[in-house]
């Protein structure tokens, strides 16, 4: 089922690969300068992790949005599946017509909003999917599709809290018997949405809970009675109760928890890590500046590593002066700006370092770790944006 055309790099002396969009390589050691390795053991592990919290009739969605959070959806799915998740989630038509292209013919819930024919005549076509957010959308829906051999299986939206998609969860009973009654479509599942699920103090997403409950607990009379959801990563490890039918689980599978105080629910492992190799190695005398602007200025003398790596694979220009990387299990310093495609570290304490080493951005050298959260910390942003930036650029290797 992988992709393994480019594995012939992975010997020695590797052949130089030409490179197009994503590229995959398997437990190699890569020529490139810089690329990202995906660790399949730890997330089949971290599958694992996630369904020892479930029930037995609580099934799993692997949320593969955004190339699974910058993974490659396509490993990430299968691999997920295989480990025991049964539905995969994405937020855009492309996204779920890739996979199914792949090959892939578990069910695939359309996390997003989809209003034009097109979108959804390919909805149709590729057996995915739709979130059915407000009466308008149903019945475009509806229209647009016309005579169906087989009802087309769609997920009711609730707002309860979230202001984003859905229909206000006080409108749900009237909403769903709307839906309920376009004969071509079939309401699969009734869903809504956290908003503050990481957070420590509960009281919001209480809230949220007790509104899907009023609102499923209203359209008991109607008899319509479809499976249920409601938990993203932070909801699944936070509270049983939220789990119903399925949980839709996105960055606890890449192994990232979604906030501190739930660190000890689960173990999980990090998934990605990002590595690049050292390009040049040179001395500078005290007082020399170092890339764009002069940010920084050596206050003696430094030897500096040149590494084949920058903003433009993923890692943030504002980390500029800020990061850490390791170096054969060491801590080092980055220096200077961070340009398009290198940035420089200060390897002063490494004399003997050579062109060609293997320099670890994010990831683990020894017991020493850093991780998503130490960067999105230093940025003031969270995991799931970090994981998400990084370029079709870098290829991605398989490891494990
Ligand atoms: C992205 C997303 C998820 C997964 O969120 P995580 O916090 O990464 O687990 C679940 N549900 C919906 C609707 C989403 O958009």
């Amino acid at each position: 089922m992988l992709d393994t055309s480019a594995s012939s790099m992975t010997e020695s002396n590797c052949s130089y690969p030409h490179i197009t969009s994503m590229q995959w390589e398997f437990d190699g050691d890569p020529c490139q300068r810089a690329w990202v390795e995906i660790d399949l053991k730890a997330l089949v592990h971290n599958v694992e992790q996630i369904k020892s919290l479930l029930s037995p009739q609580t099934a799993l969605m692997a949320v593969v949005k955004a190339d699974a959070y910058g993974h490659g959806a396509r490993i990430v799915s299968e691999k997920v599946l295989e480990a025991g998740a049964s539905w995969l989630g994405v937020a855009t038509v492309p996204e779920g017509i890739e996979l199914r292209q792949a090959g892939i013919d578990v069910p695939i819930l359309v996390l997003g909003a989809v209003n034009s024919p097109e979108e959804i005549q390919a909805i149709a076509h590729w057996k995915l999917q739709p979130t059915i957010c407000s009466p308008q959308q149903a019945k475009t829906f509806s229209e647009t599709l016309g005579n169906l051999d087989q009802k087309l299986p769609v997920h009711v939206k609730l707002d309860t809290g979230m202001s984003r998609l859905g229909t206000f969860w006080q409108d749900a009973t009237e909403f769903i018997e709307l839906v309920q009654k376009l004969s071509n479509l079939e309401i699969a599942s009734i869903y809504s949405h956290l908003a503050t699920a990481d957070d420590v103090d509960p009281t919001f997403m209480k809230q949220q809970h007790e509104r899907f409950q009023s609102a499923i607990a209203s359209l008991k009379a109607t008899g319509i009675i479809p499976r249920l959801h409601l938990a993203n990563s932070a909801g699944t490890l936070s509270d049983q109760t939220l789990h119903y039918d399925m949980v839709r689980v996105g960055l606890a599978l890449y192994g990232l928890y979604p906030a501190d105080h739930l660190q000890q629910v689960i173990n999980l492992k990090p998934v990605l890590s990002v590595k690049a190799r050292v390009t040049q190695v040179k001395t500078i005398s005290p007082g020399t500046g170092v890339s764009y602007g002069y940010k920084f200025v050596a206050s003696k003398e430094t030897q500096i590593a040149v590494v084949g790596i920058g903003y433009a694979d993923g890692v943030p220009r504002s980390l500029s002066n800020k990061m850490k990387v390791l170096i054969r299990g060491k801590i080092v310093s980055q220096i200077g700006t961070i340009t398009m495609d290198q940035l420089m570290l200060d390897v002063s304490s490494i004399p003997d370092l050579q062109v060609g080493e293997i320099v670890t951005l994010l990831g683990k050298e020894g017991n020493i770790k850093i991780q998503a959260d130490d960067w999105a910390s230093a940025l003031g942003t969270i995991s799931w944006e970090i994981l998400c930036g990084f370029k079709h650029r870098l290829p991605r290797v398989a490891v494990g």
